[in-house]
Formats: structure tokens, C-alpha cells, sequence
């Protein structure tokens, strides 16, 4: 360092009054495995949270394993995030024995009432997809919320305050992706997709959902999975199929080529966000941004037109300059 730059900072470091007062706790550091509940966490925490996703944008949770760098980051954690429901399939082991060292929370359970949620399969159980409908994901909102008071109690008001907020912000999406989904022609409300993510979406939404492959993506995609989804897309005109940003396009390709043989034209409609997030600083890398992005997709691409954002998002669209609120 150039000595002639050090001396002035020194001078003002000295000159900087000493702490006598209590230091300022740091914010509580939270952990999460993907990348929504992290958004959840950040909105509800504010200032009084600090928390990070394992999982990045295209990062697919079912196949994901902890890497030694993450084993670090989760015991350095105070507390953990996870979505729960077999979601983080190659978890378990990991997250168990940290649940024994911290408080470690499976917020899907913990939040949602068994009775709204979808059964899979016999392997599965419960579909872990619950984000897709935004009524049910806003569930999880209190739930962090008290989980983060319990280690931050000095911060109790703002969090609620930012729980409330948060939670209209998420009931009017909800309306918005309702009324939008609304307007693609009935016969064309059908939903295809590389994996089964969506039955939520298409439950809460109206509209038809199919899955190319399963509800994990931990299973091998047949010839005859292929052809019997051509089939569909054949016989009920579908104009548009669906790739998705965590998982390689090639079934849904595979579904395109073997329509097109057979004569019916069918277009990829766009990358949905099924069980990640977009870019971190972009508005898709938020959990409002993501829905917003499948919807529109969605909509567009079956012959919809999106409803104009609700006044509630209007200082979301403004954060993200997006200005169609
Ligand atoms: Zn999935």
C-alpha cells in the first residue's frame, strides 16, 4: 500500500469515535437450500437477516449434493432453510444431522396444511413443488418469520411489519397470475412441461398440466414417454411446449421432433423457472419476478394476453425499473 494514501485513513480511523456502546448484533445468518426460500427469508428478515441460497439459478435440487464447501456454509449457519418433502432428495442425511447442531426448518411442512397439498407417487409422497402456487408459498412467510424471532427477538416488530407487507404483496400476485392464466382460450389451457413441477400452478390456476418426466427429475426418460406425450400434444393441438431452466431440453425437444413427424406443428413457448430462480440482481432472481416470468411465458405462448400488474407490485416493479405497474 502507498504510504502517502495509508496516513490519512489511519488519521480518520483515529479519529472515528471509540465503541463504548453495545455493538450492534450481526444479522442472523441463515442458510437456505434453494434459492425461493431465501428470497422469502431476505424480504421477511430485512435488515436483521443475512441469508444466501446453496442452490443457484439452474441449479436442479433433486439431483443437487452438499459439496465440502457447503458442508461449511451450513456449519457456519445459525439456522437452516429447506423446502422439505423429499425436494432436496440427496439431502437428507446432511440436513439431519445438522438439525441435531442448530435449528434447522423444513418450511413446507411446517407451514402448509397437509390437506392442501398434492400426493406424487408411492416414492415420492407429497409433490414438493408448492411454490407454484403462490397462495400456498406465502404460508411459509410467518413461519420463517417466527423462526427468525425466536433468535433475533429485538427485531420481532420489523419483521412482522415486513411479514405483512410481504404477504399482500403475495396475495395480489396470486389474483394477477389467476386472472392472467384466465385469459388463454379454454381449449388451449393445457400445460406441457420437461418435468412434473406444475401440478400446483395448474391446480390453483386452471389449467391442464403435463409432465414429460416425474415429479424428481432422478428418473430416465423413455421412448415411450416421449411418444405417448407427442400423442397428447397431437390430439389436443397444443401450439406451445415448455423447457425449463433447471433441466437439459432435449425430452421436450424429442416431443417437438416426434409431433412434427406426424404432421402437427408445436413451438418451445419458453424457459420456465420451475425449481429455481432467475439470475441473482435480476427480477426474475425473486420469487415475485420468477411466477411473473412463468406466467407471462405461459400466457403468451397459449394465446393469452397477462393482466397489467396490480398496485400492490407497483414498488416491486419500480425496485426492478420494470414499468408496467
Ligand atoms: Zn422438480
Amino acid at each position: 500500500m502507498n504510504i502517502r494514501y495509508a496516513a490519512p485513513l489511519l488519521a480518520m480511523a483515529l479519529a472515528a469515535p471509540l465503541a463504548h456502546a453495545e455493538p450492534e448484533q450481526a444479522p442472523l445468518n441463515v442458510v437456505t437450500t434453494i434459492g425461493m426460500i431465501a428470497d422469502v427469508a431476505s424480504e421477511v428478515g430485512g435488515e436483521c437477516v443475512a441469508a444466501e441460497p446453496m442452490m443457484g439459478p439452474g441449479v436442479d435440487p433433486h439431483l443437487y449434493q452438499a459439496s465440502a464447501s457447503d458442508v461449511q456454509t451450513l456449519r457456519n449457519a445459525e439456522q437452516i432453510l429447506y423446502a422439505g418433502y423429499s425436494l432436496e432428495g440427496q439431502l437428507g442425511e446432511v440436513l439431519e444431522n445438522f438439525s441435531r447442531q442448530k435449528t434447522t426448518v423444513a418450511v413446507s411442512p411446517e407451514s402448509i396444511d397437509l390437506s392442501r397439498l398434492l400426493t406424487a407417487d408411492d416414492v415420492y409422497g407429497i409433490d414438493p413443488h408448492v411454490w407454484m402456487d403462490v397462495s400456498l408459498w406465502s404460508r411459509t412467510v410467518d413461519t420463517i418469520g417466527e423462526t427468525f424471532i425466536e433468535a433475533r427477538p429485538e427485531c420481532e416488530d420489523s419483521i412482522q411489519a415486513n411479514a405483512e407487507a410481504y404477504t399482500k404483496q403475495l396475495d395480489a400476485l396470486h389474483q394477477w397470475v389467476r386472472e392472467s392464466v384466465e385469459t388463454i382460450p379454454e381449449e388451449q389451457r393445457i400445460l406441457v412441461t420437461a418435468h412434473d413441477a406444475f401440478n400446483y400452478f395448474g391446480r390453483a390456476y386452471g389449467i391442464e398440466v403435463e409432465g414429460i418426466q416425474g415429479i424428481s427429475t432422478d428418473t430416465e426418460t423413455g421412448i415411450a414417454d416421449i411418444r405417448h406425450m407427442a400423442d397428447i400434444v397431437i390430439e389436443r393441438e397444443v401450439p406451445a411446449v415448455f423447457i425449463e431452466s433447471t433441466i437439459n431440453p432435449r425430452t421436450v425437444q424429442a416431443v417437438i421432433d416426434s409431433a412434427e413427424k406426424r404432421g402437427h406443428e408445436v413451438v418451445i413457448g419458453g424457459q420456465l423457472y420451475s425449481d429455481a430462480m432467475g439470475k441473482k440482481g435480476t427480477a426474475d432472481g425473486t420469487y415475485i419476478g420468477m411466477l411473473r416470468a412463468n406466467t407471462q411465458a405461459i400466457v403468451e405462448a397459449l394465446g393469452g394476453e397477462v393482466a397489467p400488474l396490480p398496485d400492490a407490485l407497483a414498488s416491486w416493479a419500480e425496485r426492478w425499473d420494470l414499468d408496467e405497474a
